[in-house]
């Protein structure tokens, strides 16, 4: 097993995450099976008790585990599938130290941070990384640990001194250091300034490790005479120094280390210089990096959020929108729309003007697509059931996710059934019809709290709807979920009289999964996050029906599908390959339908 550390510098935010998962998809690209582990310094067990707005998106991984939303990089990067293990924190590792001394495992010892915790975070980065996670069931060849914060931060110090160590127990060509840096350009000359990356460069070496690459993060490209000075201050050679300019698209990253030759000087570092020589990015850059570029029509969905100061709270669904737009071939122009701002301004406890709410209706009328994500707490909702009724109403295709398919319910239970005061209970405990309810689940296999989590399975009660086909799927599918509250069973038969239709469930069907209006072009929410297993080539289903639908290309390709073929209620595992080929082949089929369309 070889290692790539990567750590920043200077300031936070520089994108460290890309540049580590673009190292991967290089890496990969030459072949090499790659996994990853993000470290991050905070003392909080994991992600999930942090707020969106501070921390960016909780990240859900298939066993449960609420992770930073790096770890959603590395997966649509790499395609891989990580487990809570990958996300390394500060608290896990002294939750298991002092789980450890409080059996006595330490035999007497005065439990320390050298070499107690040290030791630990070696262990738990070596045993990880000992775990196959691309579904090839093969051990990886290259582990990428990132870093988290910056170098020098009084936080990070136990993981840099780790770390350290860790360079002589793996041995000399199985670990290399990559360092993520800042050149700012000061002054009206615009001059690339060197001091900063000089300085962390100087503290990363006084902890004992070296750099094999400086990434330098810069609006341009850097001059020679800049990396010139950047080598000889930072003790590399200057092909060890990387220009990380600002480009058009995120993909274009790994395409960018690629042309600086950064995949043979890592290779070179773990002694994989055959590896170097195979690498190929064709289809990244064909089928991602050029092909978003030349997107020509556009296609607007509304995005209707409370966490819309802070983006990355909706990291992976605008990426599930990217990645869908680059399935269906449209530009995505997206309107971010405070649904607080759709309530009339002096309703309830609105701050905002006039001229706000007037503004987020704009936005929300000239959207060819909605879409209410995931959220938490009451704030904002009635805005987001505006935003579902506009949608219902207008024939406007409207893709709920989570909170948002809650939404959809109470929408249709107040404006369809006449229930005016139907609300869920987490924000309204006395409602006259609770529509949405706390509905803890007792799991043997997810432990923790009151949230459900992780990934699960969802029957399809029938292969004659819009999510059978665009999962081309006969019974059931698999998502991953992070949820208390669920539809309450007690007003499904009279939703569904009224034409809601609750087609996917779990396996009691008590629980609903997936709900879809009849008599609508596409209305379609799920409590489930899709969003999480999006990825650049795979397009996440229902957000490839939202934006085909909001394109009015839906009917197109559904009709170019095959229909599901019923089988047994239960598939043999042996089933499962041949059934991913017909898959893709329907798919594949299913495109060059709409290819045709498209050119006539
Ligand atoms: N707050 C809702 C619940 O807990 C929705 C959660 C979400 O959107 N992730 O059920």
């Amino acid at each position: 097993m070889k290692y790539i550390l990567v750590t920043g510098g200077v300031v936070s935010g520089l994108g460290k995450g890309v540049t580590a998962s673009s190292i991967g998809v290089l890496l990969k690209a030459c072949g090499v099976r790659v996994t990853s582990i993000k470290i991050d310094p905070y003392l909080n067990v994991d992600a999930g008790t942090m707020s969106p707005l501070e921390h960016g998106e909780v990240f859900v991984l298939d066993d449960g585990g609420e992770a930073d939303l790096d770890l959603g990089n590395y997966e649509r990067f790499l395609d891989l599938s990580l487990s809570r293990d990958n996300n390394l924190t500060t608290g896990k590792v002294y939750q298991s130290v002092i789980e450890r001394e409080r059996r006595g495992d330490y035999l007497g010892k005065t439990v320390q941070v050298v070499p107690h915790i040290t030791n630990e975070i070696q262990d738990w980065i070596e045993r990880v990384a000992h775990v196959s996670v691309d579904g090839s069931g093969q051990l990886p060849e290259v582990c990428v640990i990132e870093l988290g914060g910056t170098v020098g931060d009084i936080e990070s110090m136990p993981f840099v001194e780790a770390l350290r160590q860790f360079q002589f127990r793996v041995g000399a060509g199985n670990f290399c250091v990559v360092h993520v840096s800042l050149v700012p350009v000061i002054g009206a000359v615009g001059e690339q300034k060197t001091k900063p990356t000089q300085h962390s460069v100087a503290t990363l070496r006084s902890l004992g490790l070296n750099p094999s690459l400086l990434a330098c993060r810069s609006s341009e490209p850097l001059g020679d005479s800049v990396r010139e000075k950047l080598a000889s201050f930072c003790h590399v050679r200057p092909e060890q120094v990387l220009t990380m300019h600002d480009v058009s698209n995120i993909w274009r990253v790994p395409l960018m280390l690629e042309a600086q030759g950064a995949h043979k000087t890592v290779c070179s570092a773990l002694g994989l210089e055959a590896a170097a020589a195979r690498a190929d990015l064709h289809r990244w850059r064909t089928g991602l990096a050029d092909k978003w570029d030349a997107l020509v029509t556009p296609v607007r969905i509304a995005l209707v959020g409370k966490y819309v100061e802070l983006m990355d709270a909706y990291l992976s669904v605008t990426k599930a929108l990217q990645h869908a737009c680059l399935a269906a071939n449209r530009r995505l122009q997206l309107e971010i729309v405070e649904s607080e701002h759709l309530v009339a301004p002096g309703e309830g406890e609105a701050t905002h003007s006039q001229d706000e709410h007037a503004a987020a209706w704009a936005a929300l009328r000239s959207a060819d697509g909605v879409l209410v994500p995931g959220g938490f707490g009451g704030r904002g909702t009635e805005g987001k059931i505006l935003a579902a009724r506009h949608a219902r109403e207008g024939g406007v295709p409207y893709f709920g996710i989570c909170l948002g398919m809650q939404i959809a319910v109470i929408e249709f239970a107040r404006s369809v059934l006449g229930l005016a005061g139907a609300n869920s209970t987490e924000w309204d405990a006395a409602s006259p019809d609770p529509v949405v309810v706390f509905m803890p689940e007792i799991s043997v296999t997810h432990k923790g709290g009151t949230m459900r989590l992780g990934a699960r399975r969802v029957l399809l009660e029938t292969s004659d709807c819009v999510t059978a086909k665009l999962y081309q799927a006969e019974r059931e599918i698999q998502e991953r979920y992070r949820h208390r509250y669920e539809i309450n069973p007690e007003y499904v038969e009279r939703m569904e009289a009224a034409g809601l239709r609750f087609v996917g469930r779990d396996e009691t069907g008590a629980r609903m999964g997936v709900l879809e209006l009849r008599d609508h072009p596409f209305y379609v929410a799920a409590q489930f996050h899709p969003e999480f297993k999006s990825r650049p080539f795979k397009a996440s289903p229902f957000f490839l029906g939202l934006i085909l639908a909001a394109s009015g290309q839906l009917n197109t390709f559904l009709s170019g599908r095959a229909t599901p073929v019923s089988s047994p209620v239960k598939r043999r595992a042996t089933d499962a390959a041949a059934h991913k080929q017909q898959l893709d082949g329907t798919i594949h089929a299913a495109f060059q339908n709409l290819a045709v369309q498209e050119k006539q």
